[in-house]
């Protein structure tokens, strides 16, 4: 039996709980939605961390928030105060608690776990098929979030963020409470940029991720020995004990290429736009387009993707993946002088879609200039054409 409704959204994580989480909001005016879950049970698989302060709705889901951040290279270290942009943190146990207890309430929003959308979706008299386990399912509207798989030959970001991470727990007090660690470059080398990232929780627990920004995604595998060396380094003998573990796969600077010629199917989500090129950061951008397109289908249009980012932004990004891929030992000096050199309420707001020209210009300025003149030089066809240059993968 094929059950028919307004809008289907296939992926019930990040983007399918944000837009189901919005849609909600609108109550009747909500079209009638079903997000199909391939997955049995949610579990604490990610941790989503955003600078806050800005007053979005998504900002009092976060768990945990530092209101100071350092950043270490081999010379030097910095730490930096952010009280009025903190950096905040939501452990997806609670996101997905969240969303599922405001989709339980809604009697517009239905989600389906354990259905695992195959095959190709067709459309037949104006209606989209879906077909999972758990039966198929139709509706005139589909928002596709199913991430892509990495690799795929039309997808070419121009580097990938690949971390993996374990929470720790110390037999000696040796964490900030007060302080995230974003980047310490110890282990980093002239052909790989690579990074500890430390979120503690108290004196004796963090979350410590190893991290590689490079051309080719890692697997969990590949990041092992990096995680095992930069753990030892950072940790300095105490002994320890490991809980939970997370591993990601970030696209970097990938081009806005997943256009559906029909508006009534659009893609969104980390691998269709929402992630920040220079950043991989996704959990506000996604929260954002969220509100943005339940809004859109409140009032009866066609769901939207994400939006291109201005012009400017674009730019900015796309140089800077591009220096770093051509010159990746030049990463911790460029993280350094950026986040030492701009006041943190700059830098939060450009990391989070909301930089003015003034914040771009400070930021520009903040830069050695001349490797990227030398890339601007090389490369005239920005933003992201770095996969021509290298004859595409
Ligand atoms: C470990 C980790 C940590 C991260 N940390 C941060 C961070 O600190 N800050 C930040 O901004 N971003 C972070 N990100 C990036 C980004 O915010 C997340 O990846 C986010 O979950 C992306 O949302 P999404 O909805 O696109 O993908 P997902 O959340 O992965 O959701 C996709 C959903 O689709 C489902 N699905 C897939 N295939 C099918 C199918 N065939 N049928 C039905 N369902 C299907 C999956 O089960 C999944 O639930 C992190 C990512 C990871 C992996």
């Amino acid at each position: 039996m094929t059950h028919q409704t307004d809008l289907i959204i296939l992926g019930g994580g990040c983007a399918g709980l944000s837009l189901g989480m919005n849609l909600a909001n609108y109550g009747e005016a909500s079209p009638r939605t079903l997000i199909l879950e391939g997955r049995k049970e949610y579990t604490n698989d990610r941790t989503w961390c955003f600078w806050g302060g800005f007053g979005s709705e998504s900002e009092k889901l976060s768990t945990h928030r530092w209101e100071s951040f350092s950043i270490t290279t081999a010379k030097d270290r910095i730490t930096r105060r952010c009280k009025d942009n903190p950096y905040l943190m939501v452990a997806s146990k609670d996101f997905y608690q969240s969303a599922q207890g405001v989709i339980t309430q809604s009697s517009q929003i239905h989600l389906k776990m354990e259905s695992i959308v195959s095959g190709e979706i067709l459309k037949r008299d104006g209606y989209w098929q879906v077909e999972t386990p758990t039966g198929v399912y139709k509706a005139p509207r589909i928002v596709d979030t199913r991430p892509k798989v990495p690799k795929l030959n039309d997808f070419h970001p121009l580097l990938w963020q690949s971390f993996l991470g374990e929470e720790i727990t110390t037999e000696e007090e040796i964490f900030d409470p007060g302080c995230a660690e974003l980047m310490d470059f110890w282990g980093s080398s002239p052909e790989r940029i690579l990074f500890l990232y430390v979120l503690p929780f108290s004196k004796k627990k963090a979350l410590v991720e190893a991290t590689v920004f490079g051309p080719e995604p890692l697997n969990a595998g590949d990041l092992e020995a990096s995680f095992g060396a930069l753990v030892k380094q950072r940790l300095q003998g105490c002994p320890y004990s490991s809980g939970r573990r997370e591993h990601g796969i970030l696209p970097m600077g990938a081009p806005l290429e997943n256009r559906q010629k029909d508006p009534s199917y659009v893609h969104a989500g980390l691998m269709a736009g929402g992630a920040r090129p220079s950043s991989g950061y996704a959990f506000q951008r996604i929260w954002k387009w969220s509100q943005e397109c339940a809004m859109v289908l409140a009032t009866g249009r066609p769901p939207i993707s994400h939006a291109q980012d201005p012009f400017i932004i674009r730019t900015m990004d796309a140089l800077f993946l591009q220096v770093l891929y051509s010159r990746p030992d030049l990463a911790p000096e460029l993280f350094f002088s950026l986040f030492s050199k701009v006041d943190s309420v700059r830098v939060a707001r450009f990391m989070s879609d909301r930089a003015g020209l003034a914040d771009c210009l400070r930021i520009m300025a903040s830069l050695p200039p001349v490797p990227f003149l030398s890339e601007l030089a090389k490369t005239i066809g920005l933003p992201y054409d770095l996969k021509k240059r290298r004859g595409g993968r």
